[in-house]
């Protein structure tokens, strides 16, 4: 049985707690530290649900600089997360494109490596109709980011796990986490105590004693830490993904040497394709009217014909011959309303979540910052090299731009 005393405690071995426990062993190697799923394995909560895309291209600074260092580190792991970067493609409306231009402006084609393309170097790549109908607007530009393309999210959870145990981490998989053992219970939390979590309690009843805990547990952060009142600033939204089989990828893409993940101008509807397969997997980026709740876990297949398919069908009249083959639902751990990760602590508890749906190309960067701000560092080393200032993601002296390109 694992109950005994330990330096840190992580609950959430999704790709947010594996990076934060492999960066904190690594840098106190002498410490004990476990990390507690309950799931049989790292990465099977919202980590196995993504669309695992990765990109670099982002409104805000912060973000950026998250990504970019993160994809340096992937790029150094490829084989083993199979990383392939076949590039994104984001259309634009005419609209869209010169309401964004402020954004771009700021960009850097080469430093940031990507191009612009208009309407005839868009027709080159795909088979798109670009002219505008009812809701859906024209495709008038696109911007093709070469440092962006597709991973997996779930070899890149268990990558960091394992190196975590290579380095002396403790694991704790199946075990559901149910509730926290707080000081000062006997005087009702008076004001004067100095209340702190001393445990926590698994389903079995079992203990588990930390001198300092951390939180990574995604979209569940509210559920586990608004009891013991913690406003983490973190809520969940369901986001759904649908995996079509399509008989002849030449109905989707003009030139087979590029097949870049693409996102449409309307509905922020995108395409994962997995041409090898004859598959693409799409999704769609709601907003008003799905619920910060763990509502209903199950995909709705209503949802992609009424959201989802009326713009695949507009935008490519020639894909015809599609199945419906899988479908699924997970959860983004929003932080609201920046859109940017969340590292913040009370007493003995550091919570780091709020990926807000780009948890896994950013995982890298936000697990050395979480293993850093543990160590009571006020910067971290990114894996780019670049110095990044921990109080940023705090939500007391927060200090990051509203991120705009959500999906
Ligand atoms: C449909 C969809 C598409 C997405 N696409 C992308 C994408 O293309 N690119 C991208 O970067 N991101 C994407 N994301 C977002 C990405 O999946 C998340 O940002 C990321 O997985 C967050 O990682 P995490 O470790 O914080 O959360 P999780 O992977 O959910 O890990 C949290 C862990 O905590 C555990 N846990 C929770 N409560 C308890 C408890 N009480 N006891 C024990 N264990 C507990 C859970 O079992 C879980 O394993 C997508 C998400 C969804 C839902």
């Amino acid at each position: 049985m694992i109950p005994a005393d330990f330096d840190y405690i992580i609950i959430g071995a999704g790709v947010i707690g594996s990076s934060t426990a492999f960066y904190l062993k690594s840098a106190l190697p002498g410490s004990r530290i476990l990390l507690i799923d309950r799931n049989h394995t790292a990465g099977a909560g919202n980590t196995a649900k993504s669309a695992a895309l990765y990109r670099n291209f982002f409104s805000s600074q912060t973000s950026r600089a998250l990504a970019a260092s993160s994809i340096k580190y992937y790029l150094g792991i490829c084989d083993k997360i199979h990383l392939d970067p076949i590039g994104y493609l984001w259309l634009f409306s005419k609209e869209q494109w010169e309401n964004s231009q402020k954004s771009i402006r700021q960009l850097d084609p080469m430093k940031d490596d990507f191009e612009i393309l208009g309407r005839d170097a868009i027709s080159g790549i795909l088979r798109i109709n670009s002219e505008a109908k009812g809701h859906f607007p024209d495709v008038h530009a696109g911007i093709f980011c070469h440092l962006c393309g597709s991973l997996s999210a779930m070899a890149l959870a268990q990558h960091y796990a394992s190196q975590f145990v290579s380095v002396g981490g403790e694991t704790s998989f199946d075990t559901d986490i149910k509730e926290f053992i707080l000081t000062g219970q006997d005087s009702c939390y008076a004001p004067w105590d100095d209340v702190s979590v001393e445990g926590i309690v698994d389903r079995e009843g079992n203990k588990y004693h930390a001198k300092q805990f951390i939180i990574a547990a995604g979209a569940w952060t509210h559920e586990l830490l608004a009891p013991i009142g913690i406003a983490s600033g973190i809520l969940p939204k369901k986001r759904q993904l649908f995996a079509l089989k399509i008989e002849n990828t030449a109905q989707l893409i003009a030139n087979p040497t590029k097949r870049p993940a693409i996102i449409l101008p309307a509905g922020g509807v995108y395409i994962k394709p997995i041409l090898e397969r004859n598959m693409i997997i799409v999704g769609c980026a709601d907003d008003l009217g799905q619920p910060f709740l763990m509502s209903d876990p199950e995909p709705d297949v209503r949802y992609f014909h009424n959201a989802i398919e009326p713009v695949l069908n507009h935008y490519f009249p020639g894909l015809s011959d599609y199945k419906l083959s899988l479908k699924w639902a997970g959860y983004y751990d929003y932080h609201w309303p920046d859109m940017t990760p969340v590292i913040e602590s009370v007493a003995n508890i550091t919570w780091v979540g709020g990926t807000s749906g780009s948890g896994i190309m950013k995982a890298d960067a936000v697990g050395r910052i979480a293993a850093a701000v543990l160590q009571g560092m006020e910067e971290a080393v990114l894996a780019d090299g670049t110095k990044f200032e921990v109080s940023k993601l705090t939500l007391r002296d927060r200090n990051v731009e509203k991120e705009e390109l959500i999906i």
